[in-house]
């Protein structure tokens, strides 16, 4: 610690869930997608000129820029490219926001939400949640602040806010950034992509990690204005010049090329979702209507946090906060009917 700065000393930074080292585990506790990868991701490894990576890739990535600008259905200076959506937004943070200019957003959110704003600098102003776990609109027009973070849809909740709605708000009040996490938006059928064509203030992120099932290769990008681009870029520029590798360019434009693929995918998990929530329900817990790739479900005969214990102790992955309000819920990821199915069998056991 002696050698740590205050930051350094006073940050609680975000902690994600478990990755267990052994595959024994059903693992439903951190949103990846079940399903392999596009085969053309494995084709474009295969084919990937090795000899390449002496050089250092396009600092913008420009190829996969295109690629994304395509499937988005947008121009190249629209798109943002980033190492993990994490990292896109962690610059909208610095970017836009600081101790004057305050970013608002709910009390049950992305956690990461509050470790970038501490790592930043960012004065924050949190609205709760209504008691439904919708997003509180009125409360945070109410907010003094400079813009907002919103996850649409929600984590861990899974709800949405319907495009129409965010359309009316973020219209209205064309002084202030909206930054949309969509992290789950191709699970929902619903994004504000198209709506960042009319609205300068409007940047939205989305990522490879979940419907694209690329957790692993860390790709993000954040879709906007070119003068909201230009922001982000300024801040990579000024702390990692080269933030996706040449490999990770290859394989995102070789996923976003098989759209066929994509869509059977999310339709799957988003069809699987609906059979889990008749399971959980019919045990007795509440479950939150959810638009994402997970369930957030609780409220039943046995704990919520002993629920998580009791499952991992099974073998049997889920995520679980002790934190106000969400802590007699777990979240709970779409697995293949397969997963589903030995997570609903322990669960019956545990509720009995
Ligand atoms: C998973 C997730 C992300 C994306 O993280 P990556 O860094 O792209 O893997 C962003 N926002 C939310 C709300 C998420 O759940």
């Amino acid at each position: 610690m002696e050698f740590f700065s205050r930051r350094a000393r006073t940050i609680a930074p975000y902690t994600a869930g478990e990755q267990p080292k052994s595959g024994i585990f059903v693992k439903l506790n951190t949103n990846e997608n079940p399903y392999p990868p596009s085969p053309r991701v494995a084709e474009a490894v295969a084919a990937f000129p090795c000899e390449r990576l002496r050089l250092y890739p396009n600092p913008d990535g420009d190829s996969l820029r295109d690629a994304v600008a395509a499937f988005e259905g947008v121009e190249r200076e629209n798109v943002y490219l980033s190492n993990g959506s994490d990292e896109a937004l962690a610059l909208a943070f610095a970017a836009f926001f600081d101790d004057v200019r305050a970013a608002c957003f709910a009390d049950v959110t992305y956690s990461f939400y509050e470790v970038f704003a501490a790592m930043f600098g960012v004065t924050t102003r949190i609205v709760p949640l209504k008691e439904d776990f919708t997003l509180d609109i009125a409360g945070m027009r109410a907010a003094d602040c400079a813009g907002y973070f919103i996850a649409n849809p929600n984590a861990p909740t899974g709800i949405a806010t319907a495009a129409e709605e965010m359309e009316k708000w973020i219209a209205s009040m064309p002084e202030r950034l909206f930054v949309i996490d969509e992290a789950y938006a191709d699970f929902s059928g619903e994004t504000c992509v198209p709506l960042t064509e009319k609205y300068g203030n409007l940047l939205v992120v989305k990522t490879f990690s979940k419907s694209h099932s690329l957790a692993g290769i860390r790709c993000g990008y954040a879709v906007g204005a070119p003068a909201l681009i230009g922001g982000l870029m300024r801040m990579k520029n000024s702390f990692n010049s080269y933030p996706v590798d040449a490999l990770c360019m290859a394989v995102c434009a070789a996923s976003l090329s098989d759209r066929a693929y994509h869509e059977e995918t999310v339709k799957r998990v988003a069809e699987e979702r609906e059979r889990l929530k008749k399971g959980l329900c019919g045990l007795g817990l509440t479950v939150l209507p959810s638009r994402s790739n997970f369930l957030f479900a609780g409220r039943g005969k046995v704990p919520a946090g002993e629920i998580y214990a009791r499952l991992k102790a099974e073998g049997v992955l889920v995520r679980h906060w002790n934190k106000p309000r969400i802590a007699d819920f777990c979240r709970i990821t779409v697995g293949t009917p397969e997963q589903d199915d030995i997570l609903l069998e322990k669960l019956k056991i545990i509720l009995s």
